[in-house]
């Protein structure tokens, strides 16, 4: 379970906060979806979910851990529970996995080797185990027999395949979409797609940012919407939200998608 508590985050210069007083908890398990107009704040969420962003206050809990805390602009953090980001631990970083809408493989590696650096390098795995590993994973997305080819020789929707095996085989706890089909031409859209709807069959706790709203329906079991840095309306069925949104707001945001 991730549990995101009263989450702030300011830019440094910035003159307001970009995330607000964020509360909200994603389940083992379930699929969090997070909807919002541009520069609302969803790709600054995740990234500081994922530790790429320090956060100036709140805190953030994976299981019972507190993996960040909020800490105010400019300060150096300090004693335990007080990660700043980037000194998380290497493995506490392998449990949140995350997918990005520009595909930023290793573009000097091949696909197997994409797929199967971190887990040598990072998490110290054997090679050959890592190796076998990344070929079912390649397999499950339909590129094992793309595994010597270079990035260069793919197309977007197969990046983002070998993007999304990358993240898999770290085992994470809970994978985080930002938009990953946004830069993909139509047809490349639901083979992406595809591959995120078998992981929720699967199990997988996510969290995804979409503008496809048919997707987001069909796979939600938890949709927020995010306008102006702040949660404007938090729902736990997709459909009610879909057809009788509660606030103006979220009708006004889903009127733009008919
Ligand atoms: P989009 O749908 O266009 O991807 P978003 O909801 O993901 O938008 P964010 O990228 O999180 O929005 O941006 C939220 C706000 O934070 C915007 O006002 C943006 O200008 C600002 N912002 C994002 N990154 C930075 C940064 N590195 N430094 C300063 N401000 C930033
Ligand atoms: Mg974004």
């Amino acid at each position: 379970m991730l549990t995101v508590e009263h989450l702030v985050k300011q830019y440094p210069q910035a003159q307001s906060p970009v995330l607000n007083d964020i509360s909200f908890q994603v389940p083992k398990g379930k699929v969090f979806v997070v909807l919002g107009p541009s520069g609302s704040g969803k790709s600054t969420l995740l990234r500081t979910i994922a530790g790429l962003e320090p956060i100036q206050g709140g805190r953030i809990i994976l299981d019972d851990q507190v993996v960040e805390t909020g800490h105010l602009l400019g300060k150096r953090s300090g004693g335990p529970g007080g990660l700043m980001s980037g000194s998380r631990s290497s493995d506490l970083r392998t449990r949140i996995g995350m997918v990005f809408q520009s595909y930023d493989l290793f573009p000097n590696r091949t696909v197997l080797d994409n797929v199967t650096l971190a887990p040598v390098l990072v998490q110290k795995r054997k090679r050959d185990q890592a190796r076998q590993e990344a070929l079912e994973l390649l397999d499950r997305v339909g590129l094992a027999d793309r595994r010597d080819a270079w990035p260069s020789q793919l197309s977007g929707g197969q990046r983002q395949r070998v993007a999304i095996c990358r993240a898999l085989i770290l085992h994470p706890e809970i994978m985080l979409f930002d938009e990953v089909t946004a830069a993909l031409d139509p047809e490349m859209v639901r083979e992406v797609l595809q591959v995120i709807l078998e992981l929720a069959d699967q199990g997988l706790t996510m969290m995804i940012v979409t503008h496809e709203m048919a997707f987001a329906r069909g796979i939600a079991d938890h949709i927020v919407l995010l306008d102006g840095g702040s949660l404007v309306e938090q729902s736990d069925d997709p459909e009610a939200f879909f057809t009788h949104p509660a606030s103006d707001r979220a009708q006004r945001f889903l009127s733009t998608f008919t």
